[in-house]
């Protein structure tokens, strides 16, 4: 093996396509803007990853102590509406904790890392990658993330609706919550810091579960917000390979962004390795990426961008009590 894969972006597209080229013998050198350990605004719940997908990155031990999750509560208002089983299990665990494993794990396989390097667009520089994560964007979104501990939780995991967005809780570790939603934007919300997060959700009419988290313990420096991104495919740059949230973000109700992170990691694995060792060229390469991950991933892109407004609209309720929720689930995997 001859040629190095310089990645951008230390998030769990980088972080778990850096170990699966180093235990496939290529070199690699990463650069992450931030450090780590680091809270990310995240549901920290991973549905539809399989264990194939897992074992091809070399992560699956990663994830071995993840709690399962069977079975989800929704809630619209005040009002528990119903409980639903998963397609499959789905995993949680925190970013916290997830993202540092993971670099852990890669600079033990010798991965040059390099934290605190924020570095600039490369396009057709041969070998790199971008795994930077969500292209700044007028969305009118925001999202909002925290654990608490103390929450009383009401099934093992909540999802909550209103008008204006969605909130999760899922526990992860040592009796932690993560409460996790994304809202429009509301520039009449008087709020600021963590304060913002019970103001959107009694905005939201959500207020039951706005004074439960509100009374709970905050886990210290857990709290993150993020806007300035728009949902689905992002506007692509000519001559950049972008991988995971850089490449599209699926609605975050489906609990699949990081399963299409690892999934794109997969999918660009072994055209990597044969441009690394030389049997195919820079471009042979990423055209081949690209087209894949367009075609892996359109459906389930596509079908969430149809359900995502179902979930603001007045029907919603009617809709996420009585509609056969497994199917459409299952068209986002
Ligand atoms: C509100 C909300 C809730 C969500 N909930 C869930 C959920 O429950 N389940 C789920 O599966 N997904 C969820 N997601 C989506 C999930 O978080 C993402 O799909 C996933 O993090 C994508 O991973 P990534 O590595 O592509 O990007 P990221 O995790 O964003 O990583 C990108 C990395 O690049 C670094 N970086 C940025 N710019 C530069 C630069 N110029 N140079 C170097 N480094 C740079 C950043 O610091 C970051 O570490 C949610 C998203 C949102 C917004």
């Amino acid at each position: 093996m001859s040629e190095t894969i310089t990645i951008t972006g230390g998030g769990l597209t980088g972080l778990s396509l850096a170990i699966a080229l180093r235990k496939n013998g290529v070199a690699v050198a990463l650069h992450e803007a931030g450090s780590y350990p680091r809270h990310r605004v995240c549901g920290e719940f991973i549905s539809g990853v399989s264990r194939e997908t897992l074992e091809t990155l070399g992560i699956a031990e990663t994830l071995a102590d993840a709690r399962h999750h069977r079975s989800v509560a929704w809630f619209s208002g005040n009002d528990h509406l119903r409980d639903n089983l998963l397609p499959e299990h789905a995993l949680a665990i925190s970013r916290h904790l997830l993202d540092d494993r993971l670099q852990k794990t890669a600079t033990a396989l010798g991965v040059d890392l390099h934290t605190s390097s924020r570095r600039k667009m490369n396009p057709h520089a041969p070998g790199e990658i971008w795994t930077a994560g969500r292209k700044p964007a007028k969305g009118g979104w925001i999202g909002l993330k925290a654990h608490v501990r103390g929450i009383s939780p009401k099934a093992p995991l909540e999802m909550h609706g209103g008008p204006r967005g969605y909130l999760g809780v899922t526990p992860v570790e040592d009796d932690w919550h993560n409460v996790c939603g994304l809202f429009r934007i509301d520039k009449s919300i008087n709020a600021r810091h963590e304060d913002l997060l019970p103001a959107y959700l009694s905005e939201n009419g959500n207020t039951e579960l706005a004074h439960r988290i509100a009374a709970a313990e905050w886990r210290e420096g857990s709290f993150t917000a993020v806007a300035g991104f728009a949902l689905g495919l992002q506007s692509p740059t000519p001559g950049v390979l972008s991988l995971g949230d850089s490449h599209s973000i699926i609605p975050p109700f489906t609990g699949n962004g990081m399963t299409m992170a690892f999934q794109t990691a997969e999918t660009a694995l072994p055209h990597l390795i044969a441009y690394a060792n030389g049997s195919r060229t820079w471009s042979e390469a990423r055209e081949a990426i690209q087209s894949q991950i367009t075609k892996r991933f359109r459906k389930r892109l596509t079908s969430a961008k149809l359900l995502h407004p179902l979930l603001f609209h007045s029907a919603a309720r009617m809709l996420l009590k009585h509609a056969p929720l497994r199917p459409l689930l299952t068209l986002i995997r």
